[in-house]
Order: structure tokens, then sequence, then C-alpha cells
């Protein structure tokens, strides 16, 4: 009897420890899962998570409408030398030219955000030092040369294609999808880059529709961006996009975009092959 009250005694002693063991382990744990144990940053997790790069981590630096010098929109042909065309911008000058924009600081811009910020501008949260970068026309070499130098500083851009030409020589539509798919904005460059100031109705208003439909159909893009073949433009031309259903139109005047800029009239600043990178850099300034 003496025995038996021994080995209850020890049995229950024995339980009342495995408690004790359970609760003090439920409660080391949940203060270790707590959130206040932890506590990441914002940027820690989306670092961690997406694996971002440094660059791209300035989300915190943001602004409301237009910066008060507007916003640059650089232009550019073909990323290689082109002897006797300063159409043509040699890789190495380019490279070090997107290698200008990061060290100082700028993030390039969508289509779709210089759009939103055009139509409401309070609303719209821009980067501290905004930038276009657009290229006319649809050389191979944007795909093959331009495109991974941005890709490396986070940046994207803005294609301007004539679609007639594409797959001949030029960017093919695989190219453009691509493209497209990484985050970079298409436009239209009409479809064989006529002067429109000389066409007639009919011809003029082919060319805007008939482009847009084919990047439409082939990347399956709203296009509502336009850019002037060789700049050419008049009334004709402006009513003609309003009634086709583009929305924004960039020509080869030289300024930025501001506030006060007509949306089917924007400016930019052309980079001529050649150029020295304080040339560059007086460009911006
Ligand atoms: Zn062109």
């Amino acid at each position: 009897m003496k025995s038996n009250r021994r080995h209850l005694l020890v049995l229950v002693l024995f339980l009342f420890l495995l408690v004790l063991g359970s609760v003090a382990v439920i409660i080391v744990n949940a203060r270790m899962h707590s959130p206040s144990a932890e506590k990441p940053t914002a940027e820690s997790t989306l670092k961690e998570e997406f694996n971002l790069p440094a660059h791209s981590m300035r989300v915190a630096n943001t602004t409301f409408g237009f910066p008060a010098g507007g916003i640059p929109v650089l232009m550019y042909h073909a990323i290689e030398s082109l002897p006797g065309n300063s159409l043509g911008v040699p890789p190495q000058q380019f490279a070090q030219e997107m290698q200008y924009l990061h060290q100082h600081g700028y993030q390039t811009l969508s289509l779709d955000v210089l759009h939103n910020l055009i139509q409401n501008p309070q609303n719209t949260a821009l980067p501290t030092q905004p930038i276009l970068l657009t290229f006319d026309d649809g050389y191979a070499d944007n795909y093959q040369t331009a495109w991974p130098i941005m890709r490396q500083f986070g940046f994207t851009g803005t294609f301007f294609v004539v679609t007639d030409a594409v797959g001949s020589g030029m960017m093919t539509w695989d190219n453009l999808k691509d493209l497209a798919q990484q985050g970079n904005s298409i436009g239209s460059h009409t479809i064989h880059h006529y002067d429109l100031t000389t066409l007639s109705p009919i011809r003029l208003k082919q060319e805007l529709v008939d482009s847009k439909a084919a990047i439409e159909k082939e990347l399956g893009i709203s296009v509502f961006a336009f850019c002037y073949p060789s700049g050419r433009y008049n009334t004709a031309t402006l009513a003609m996009l309003t009634q086709t259903g583009y929305t924004l139109a960039f020509t080869t005047e030289p300024g930025r975009v501001t506030a006060s800029v007509s949306p089917l009239t924007l400016k930019r600043i052309r980079v001529p092959g050649g150029l020295s990178l304080n040339g560059f850099a007086k460009l911006l300034n």
C-alpha cells in the first residue's frame, strides 16, 4: 500500500513537471514570434523578398506634381556609331550617360506615369529626379545594346516604332514584346515614317490608326502615345491624333515637359552622337 502511494506521488510529480515544461516552451515560442521581436523595416522586407538592387530602393523620395524645372525627356535614335550621322550614339557614350543619370539620382518614368501626371498632377507620385528615355524608329540595337545597359541601372525606356519596318533589320515583334513585358513603354511612329504634313486626310488617318492597331494586336497593350516622323506636324495632324485616340505626342522641339505644355506637342532633349559627358551634363542643367 505504501509502495503504491509512493508510485502515485512520483507519477503526479512527473506530470506536474511535464505540464510546467510545456508551458515554459509555449511562452518562449510566443515571445520569439511576436512582431516586436523582429521588427523588419519595409525596405529590408522588400529587398529580401524581391532581391531588388539598391538603386530601386529610393521609393521614399517621392514628390507630387510637376517638378519646378519640368521633366527632361531624352531623345535617342540608334545606339551604334553611324559615321557622319549624329543620330547614332556609340554604345560607350550611351553607357556613360546612363551611369551619369544613375549617379545623379535620376529615375525613369513610364509613359503611363507621365500620362497620369499630365492628367492629374496633384495625385501623381514622382521620384524626385524624374526623366524619360525615348528611342525613335525602332533600331535593332535599341534591344540588343541599349536595353541591357539601361536594365543594369534599373532604367526603362519608351520606344517609338515604325510598324512597317518591324522585323526588317529593325527590332522584331518578339523584341518589342519582351521590352513591354519588362516595363518599357511602346508608342507609334506611324507605319511608313512619311512626313505627315504632306499626306491626304485618308492617308494620314491610315498612318495613325493602322500603326496603333498593329502594335496593340502584336503586343496586347494599349497604345496612346505618338511621335512625329522627323518632328513634322500641323493643325490637321493634331486634330487627327485626337480623333484616332492618341493622348500624348512627342515632337523634336527642344525643351522639357512642364505643367503648361500641350500633351500633343511634348518637347524633348536630343542627345547627339559624339557629345562629351560634360556636354550631356549641360543638357540636363
Ligand atoms: Zn523617326
